[in-house]
């Protein structure tokens, strides 16, 4: 056994979308990207699936190309297309693509003039992000090069997208303004008859807060996973269910004198004499070493500090004077009978995007 347990509840992913979806009239494209958050592309995809996803939303064309060949046969979009992707191959298995440039949208068109199936694509608008999409001054030039290849049915033009920077501090003002662009975007396509089967900006926190902008069609990702991406004003975190779960287990119990020095450094002494437990995982497994002496885990029950630095392989935690812990019990590091990824995002300076991909990464490891 391994010294982290990554588990996954992939029931609480349908639900999720389910929720999400019970929250629009747009359909839900869930985003699988990063292999589904590090919850297992396949499985996390078959999930929302099972949930009603209408959509599957990746980053990188490989993953649409794995959810293909794992027999996914629904509308599946990825967007970070570029030159050195195998074009011919998306295409060919009917991946919707993404379009931020008139040079990739010829080198698509190029591919597709000895292909029998016109690629389908969703023009990408830079609406403020600063990141991928073409710029409102350049668009003009990229839908006069997309009609024309259309017209030559060497492409469908199907979508226009968007993403937002600030969608995760709702009120933040250049949120209405991305909209704009956005709208002023759509109306350039509508201007030369351009039919759009599906307009996209939203993502979780967008989903969640801004109704009225989901257009046809919103991309959650962390909330699919049941992590909520901004404060819920009701406080029931949407209603969401957290799907990750990082367990590990105690090896070792002692007991100590007051001002023992604990760890590497001594960071953490103690108090007044105590038990100390041992937990088998460390940096090495994927443990943020930034968590020692702030992040908690929890055992039997009842919270507990990490107690100094985290080691590559161990890490330590002061169970007080009168411990019930005993060696061989689980310590949850996460999960809904303890912390939060958000919890142990705020003890190690991050956010709890990383923290569910690096813990995911050890899912894989183990499958491999
Ligand atoms: C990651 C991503 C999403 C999903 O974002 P969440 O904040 O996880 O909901 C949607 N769209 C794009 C383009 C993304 O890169």
């Amino acid at each position: 056994m391994s010294a982290l347990q990554v588990s996954v509840d992939y029931d609480a992913i349908t639900a999720n979308v389910r929720t999400l979806r019970s929250r629009t009239d747009a359909d839900v494209m869930a985003v699988v990207k990063a292999d589904a958050y590090g919850h297992g592309l396949v499985e996390a995809a078959r999930a929302a699936r099972a949930g009603g996803a209408a959509w599957l939303g990746v980053a990188q064309p490989h993953e649409a190309l794995a959810l293909r060949a794992a027999g996914d046969t629904g509308r599946i979009f990825t967007w970070l297309y570029g030159t050195e992707v195998p074009a011919r191959a998306l295409i060919a298995a009917d991946v919707d693509l993404s379009v931020s440039s008139a040079d990739v949208l010829g080198e698509m068109v190029a591919v597709a003039r000895d292909l029998t199936v016109a690629p389908r694509v969703h023009l990408c608008i830079d609406t403020g992000l600063g990141r991928e999409g073409v710029t409102l001054h350049d668009l003009p030039d990229l839908l006069g090069v997309a009609q024309a290849a259309q017209d030559q049915g060497l492409v469908r033009i199907v979508g226009m997208w968007s993403h937002l920077a600030w969608a995760d501090q709702p009120g933040h003002p250049t949120i209405d303004v991305q909209a704009e662009n956005f709208r002023a975007a759509i109306v350039l396509a509508e201007e030369r008859d351009i039919d759009l089967e599906v307009r996209h900006l939203a993502n979780s926190a967008c989903t969640l807060t801004r109704a009225d902008l989901h257009f046809d069609l919103v991309r959650p990702g962390i909330a699919v996973y049941g992590l909520p991406p901004v404060e819920d004003p009701e406080r029931q975190n949407f209603g969401l269910r957290p799907a990750m779960a990082v367990r590990s287990s105690v090896v070792l119990v002692k007991d100590v004198p007051a001002g023992q020095g604990v760890s590497y450094g001594h960071e953490y002494v103690t108090p007044y004499r105590t038990t100390l437990g041992l937990v088998s995982a460390g940096y090495a497994d994927g443990v943020f070493r930034s968590g020692g002496n702030r992040a908690e885990v929890q055992i039997r029950g009842r919270r507990y500090r990490i107690a100094g630095r985290v080691c590559m392989d161990q890490f330590v935690v002061d169970l007080g004077p009168a411990t019930e812990v005993c060696e061989g019990d689980t310590v949850t590091l996460i999960g809904p009978d303890g912390p939060t990824a958000r919890d142990w995002a705020t003890a190690t300076d991050t956010i709890d995007y990383e923290i569910v991909c690096r813990f995911g990464g050890l899912r894989d490891k183990e499958s491999a």
